[in-house]
């Protein structure tokens, strides 16, 4: 199918894109890679009337050192993610994660933004995010505001981001001193999650001083697995002590239930793949 009719506008700055949204009113579409965008269109599933493309908006893509933290512009695709310097050297969990997104014609085109804003419950990019305790920022008529990850997914394909705004940054605090790994499991490549596990640990005098674990696909929203970071903190460095505390990796999910797999096949997954994660991170 093709999409109905719409006007386009392709801003370049967001004052002027924040400007559109306000006169366009409630059918208005931010148009970022299109990689999930535009088949919605196309399956008319999304008839908007006007769709603002953020492509031509320099400010909005490329890695910056900010101080404590990187800035990451909505706007950078995932394959610019997956190979930035500063992310390898800060956040490589954010960088493993965005090369298991799809195929490279989609990492060429998606964004950060996108996928973020985008909140499918199968997406590889909000864990990590959450595993890292980004902060969102937030541009709209109002100005600017600054969301925690963890307030910031909040439903099927639902997140914080209202009418008329635009995400414009990602911040991640540096890490130095932590190991990462992405999990993810597919029956096929270049798949979405069946389920995947972020994983973030710091090792300390043979034992894990602290970790920091996202799931994706075991709830409408991305999780933080609250039960295994707890169990996790002072275990020693043992496979077996870690196997234990990965155990509970499925507590407090809802997992779906779909033709890759049922939700118990699913809770099942995600302390297997949390195991996996961690033993990786912790470099085991
Ligand atoms: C064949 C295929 C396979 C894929 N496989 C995977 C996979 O394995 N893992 C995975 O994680 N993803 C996968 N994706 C999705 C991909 O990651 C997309 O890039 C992502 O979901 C959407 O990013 P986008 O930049 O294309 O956003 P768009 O499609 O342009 O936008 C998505 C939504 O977010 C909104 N939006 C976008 N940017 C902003 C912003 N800055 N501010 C406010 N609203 C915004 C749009 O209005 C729209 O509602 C796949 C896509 C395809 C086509």
């Amino acid at each position: 199918m093709i999409p109905s009719p719409f006007d386009y506008a392709a801003p370049t700055t967001v004052a002027q894109a924040l400007d559109l949204l306000a006169d366009a009113g409630d059918d208005v579409k931010v148009l970022a890679g299109g990689q999930s965008l535009i088949p919605v269109m196309k399956l008319r599933m999304a008839d908007p009337t006007m769709v603002v493309d953020l492509g031509r908006i320099s400010e909005l893509t490329g890695v910056t050192d900010d101080g404590d933290s990187l800035l990451i512009g909505a706007m950078t695709p995932h394959h610019v993610i997956a190979k930035d310097l500063l992310i390898a050297t800060y956040a490589p969990l954010l960088a493993q994660a965005a090369a298991t997104v799809a195929d490279p014609q989609v990492r060429h085109r998606g964004t950060l933004g996108g996928a973020l804003v985008h909140a499918d419950p199968a997406g590889d990019m909000p864990a990590p995010v959450l595993a890292l305790d980004a902060t969102l920022v937030v541009a709209g008529p109002h100005g600017e505001r600054s969301i925690a990850a963890a307030d910031f997914f909040q439903g099927y394909f639902t997140t914080a981001v209202q009418e008329g705004e635009i995400l414009t940054h990602i911040r991640i605090p540096k890490y130095v001193g932590w190991g990462s790994h992405y999990e993810k499991f597919t029956r096929v490549a270049q798949q979405w999650s069946i389920v995947a596990v972020a994983a973030m640990v710091r090792v300390e005098g043979g034992a894990i001083a602290a970790a920091r674990i996202g799931l994706t696909n075991m709830a409408s929203t991305p999780l933080r697995a609250r039960g295994v970071e707890a169990a996790l903190a002072g275990c020693a460095l043992e496979a077996d002590a870690i196997a234990t505390a990965c155990a509970q990796a499925a507590d407090g999910t809802e997992p779906a239930s779909d033709l890759n797999g049922d939700a118990a096949y699913r809770r099942h997954l995600s302390q297997v793949l949390t195991k996996r994660a961690v033993l990786s991170a912790a470099g085991l």
